[in-house]
């Protein structure tokens, strides 16, 4: 353990005796009384130093015997901490890549916000370059999507379309003019390379599809067809639902931008909830579904690029929050946001009595939380959100110390 007080937060005297780190209150923490001493060895913190040196300097500054580990304990409790050689041989790894690192500084920083174990940040950063993501649909959000996940770490990253790039596909960070004419998954799965940080991790299998579904992390349908956005065809995820793969949705429909529902199969609602739930508050939606599915579909919908770029970004982000072991607002809600307002808004997705795939059922039961994660083999440590979550009330180191903000 090479213990380092976490770059990412911007550190600032509240007084003489308490110091706070962060600033924003989603993360900030004051703690104290802190004595002269103390003060002076958090600047040895900066993980050039493993404990047995740690020590020696704390007893030449006089700090008291064992104060050295009580204050490194406390301050890992709090989540301050980051050990700069820590997280594990996965880790060790990406640290031998020092340019894909330095590409990845500010993922890497984020990611030490929201891990509490030293060494957690990294070991995350480095479980993405394992993971499986496939994207269907590749026009503005879609290709946008996948580049940004390929850019943000993420080992592989698949996308799914048909035809050819047409001209308003073309969207900066996804799909380029020079593609015009290309196929559109091709010219998408060019542009999650150019993205990528680094060379993809080399895989045992190759692209497939139908029982390949299973090994996947995550697939994210991004549909170009405005009605699919606005009512998800329970037909279209039916192969994921058996498989039970986590899905995420996300698309432009008559500039309203969608993110969610994060479906986790059988735990949280899916298209077959949504689509029964607005059945039900709403008689005329199985016929209005009906027509607007058989209609012909429009080749250009209204999808400016500022919202589907903003989609796009946001859906990522909801992706790679499930990837990274969490649980984004998204697992049984559709986040909208229409123009011009531009204000988001939650609309939850219930699962439903009538739907096969069970969550409502399971619900009941009080197996799992229609918003709580469901299970995933692949993903890295999960902790209870009152870990994660530096709010009021949540829980804090105790002892001498106080934590506010
Ligand atoms: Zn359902």
């Amino acid at each position: 353990m090479h213990p380092m007080m976490k770059p990412a937060l911007r550190r600032g005297w509240r007084d003489r005796d308490t110091v706070q780190f962060g600033m924003t209150p989603a993360h900030a923490l004051a703690l104290g009384p802190m004595d002269p001493a103390t003060r002076g060895f958090l600047d040895l913190l900066n993980g050039t130093r493993g404990l047995p040196l740690l020590r020696e300097e704390g007893s030449r500054m006089n700090l008291p015997a064992g104060q050295v580990d009580t204050l490194l304990q406390r301050l890992a409790r709090a989540g301050l901490v980051d050990d700069a050689r820590g997280g594990g041989p996965a880790a060790d790894t990406l640290r031998e890549k020092p340019d894909v690192l330095r590409r990845l500084r500010p993922d890497l920083a984020a990611l030490s916000l929201t891990t509490t174990e030293p060494g957690g940040a990294l070991a995350r950063l480095a479980a993405r370059r394992a993971l499986r993501v496939r994207v269907r649909g590749a026009g503005r959000v879609g290709a946008v999507l996948a580049s940004v996940l390929s850019g943000a770490g993420v080992g592989e990253v698949d996308v799914r379309d048909m035809g050819c790039v047409e001209p308003w596909d073309v969207a900066p960070g996804g799909l380029p003019a020079e593609s015009l004419g290309e196929r559109r998954d091709t010219a998408a799965r060019a542009a999650v390379r150019r993205a990528a940080p680094d060379r993809p991790p080399r895989h045992a299998h190759s692209p497939g599809s139908g029982a390949r579904d299973r090994g996947l992390d995550l697939v994210i349908l991004t549909p170009r067809d405005d009605v699919a956005v606005h009512a998800p065809d329970p037909a279209e995820a039916e192969p994921l639902m058996a498989s039970g793969t986590p899905h995420l949705y996300a698309g432009v429909v008559e500039g309203t931008g969608v993110v969610g529902p994060l479906v986790l199969p059988g735990t949280s609602g899916c298209a077959g909830c949504l689509h029964l739930g607005r059945g039900d508050r709403d008689p005329a939606w199985p016929r209005l579904t009906a027509q607007w599915r058989c209609g012909r579909a429009r080749p250009v919908g209204a999808c400016d690029l500022t919202l589907a770029t903003a989609v796009a970004g946001l859906a990522a982000a909801h992706a790679l929050t499930f990837l990274d072991g969490q649980s984004p607002s998204s697992t049984g809600t559709r986040w909208e946001v229409s123009a011009p307002g531009m204000d988001w808004h939650a609309r939850p997705v219930r699962p439903h009595p009538a739907c096969g795939c069970g969550a409502a059922e399971r619900g009941k039961k009080g197996e799992h939380s229609s918003t709580g994660g469901g299970p995933r083999a692949t993903m890295a440590v999960q902790r209870p959100s009152t870990q994660r979550r530096r709010k009021a009330g949540a829980a804090r180191p105790t002892g001498t110390w106080r934590a506010h903000v």
